[in-house]
């Protein structure tokens, strides 16, 4: 902390998430500074937003692009210190100077500096949901272990935890909470004929109706894989059994989840679909602050639509059911073969239709184990990753 100022590490910084955390970052001057910002490989926007915010850090992933970005800050009269590689991901993550994490960076990649903010007691924003259905158990526990706070930013998850009693510890019995009813757009192919699924292109996919997202949380959408990911990520956050967590098709994304209590409550959170909400929540929890979000106009939405889930179209959220009843490495596979798949659509490698086959071939193949090490769960990711590649091969020849 500086002068009261709380200190916030934002990884995934160029991301989507990471951009909107800044914006409500530069809204509070008064209350927050940046220790460390991280990107992959955008340079120059990353630059950018080191000459606004002047981190102490900034961390790219190779050295190469971190003395191009560190000769481009000194030029600029700006003192950030560039890092490279996944080790100065961990340290920025760790730093005893750090508050708050921003955990933004999609995929896999995010797990480790995740684990090392859990470790180190800090306030951890996780927008990086693949970490938590890796490796749920072992995060879960490191959370406790390193008395760090988790606040999911995830906007369905953000809702629950506003709707759910003071105090909740994971875990429904004795809370009276009955159900966790888990809000979805759908996607954009939501009512477009099956047979049409198989011609659709990266642009199509990443079209989303509500929300503007990376492009890989952008095809989980359209796939539904992003809700089955998202219902493995409630039952480690709130300790809800699958059979408690429902996905409720709600294609306005105006209602962000609900809780479902014993004496017929039914709690909601709504809000226009803007990201600076749960983040803003969740920085400045247990207060509220302005996000720069648009006040909801009830009026201009005029209504709100329910349905059922179609399991048939959207394959991808059985999977998802599937690998949280059968527990130990099977969401790490899950996670890791949805990983390759989506990166080969968004090449053009793989049609949109063979994702979900590309992830239950993934599934049936590897042999299943507890997940009770983190150098477990990294080798059923490795494994994973290497069969499905031989499954997206094979079926684009
Ligand atoms: P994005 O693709 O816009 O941004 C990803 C960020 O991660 C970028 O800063 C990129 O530089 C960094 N990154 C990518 N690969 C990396 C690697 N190998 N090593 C280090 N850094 C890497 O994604 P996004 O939409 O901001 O999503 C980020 C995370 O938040 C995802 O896990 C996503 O599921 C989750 N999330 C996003 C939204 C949303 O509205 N965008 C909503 C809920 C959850
Ligand atoms: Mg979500």
């Amino acid at each position: 902390m500086i002068q009261g100022k709380k200190l916030i590490t934002v990884l995934g910084a160029t991301g989507s998430i990471g951009v909107s955390t800044l914006d409500v970052v530069a809204r509070h001057p008064d209350r927050y500074a940046v220790f460390a910002l991280t990107a992959h490989r955008q340079v120059d926007k990353l630059f950018t937003q080191c000459l606004a915010h002047h981190p102490a850090y900034a961390v790219v992933a190779s050295a190469d692009d971190a003395a191009r970005l560190q000769a481009m800050l000194e030029r600029a009269g700006c003192c950030t210190e560039v890092l490279s590689g996944s080790q100065a991901l961990v340290d920025v993550a760790s730093a005893p100077e750090v508050d708050m994490v921003m955990a933004a960076i999609v995929g896999a990649a995010g797990l480790p500096p995740a684990l090392a903010a859990a470790r180190s007691g800090k306030r951890i924003l996780l927008a990086n949901k693949e970490a938590l259905v890796m490796s749920g158990a072992l995060f879960m526990q490191e959370v406790v272990a390193g008395g760090a706070s988790l606040l999911p930013i995830d906007s369905e998850h953000n809702a629950i935890f506003q709707g759910l009693p003071a105090g909740f510890e994971r875990g429904l019995g004795g809370s009276g909470v009955t159900r966790i009813l888990l809000t979805a757009s759908g996607g954009p192919f939501l009512n477009k004929p099956i047979d049409e699924l198989a011609a659709v292109t990266p642009e199509m996919a990443c079209a989303h109706p509500n929300w503007v997202m990376g492009r890989k949380i952008s095809v989980d959408s359209a796939t539904m894989m992003n809700k089955g990911l998202e219902v493995i990520e409630a039952y480690w956050l709130f300790g809800a059994p699958a059979e408690q967590i429902e996905v409720v098709i709600h294609p306005q994304s105006v209602i962000h989840s609900l809780v479902a209590y014993a004496d017929g409550s039914v709690l909601a959170q709504l809000g226009n679909p803007d990201m600076r909400t749960p983040i803003a929540h969740a920085m400045a929890y247990p207060e509220r602050i302005d996000s720069g979000v648009k006040p909801l106009d009830l009026f201009e939405i005029g209504r709100l639509d329910f349905q059922r889930p179609d399991f048939e179209r959207f394959p991808c959220l059985g999977h998802a059911y599937r690998v949280l009843r059968e527990g130990g490495i099977a969401p790490a596979v899950l996670n890791a073969a949805n990983e390759v798949a989506v990166a080969s659509f968004l090449d053009g490698r793989l049609g949109f239709d063979r994702i979900s086959d590309i992830i239950s071939a993934t599934l049936d193949a590897i042999e299943r184990r507890e997940a009770d090490s983190l150098d477990v769960v990294l080798d059923a990711d490795r494994r994973a990753r290497e069969c499905a590649s031989g499954f997206v091969e094979r079926a684009s020849r």
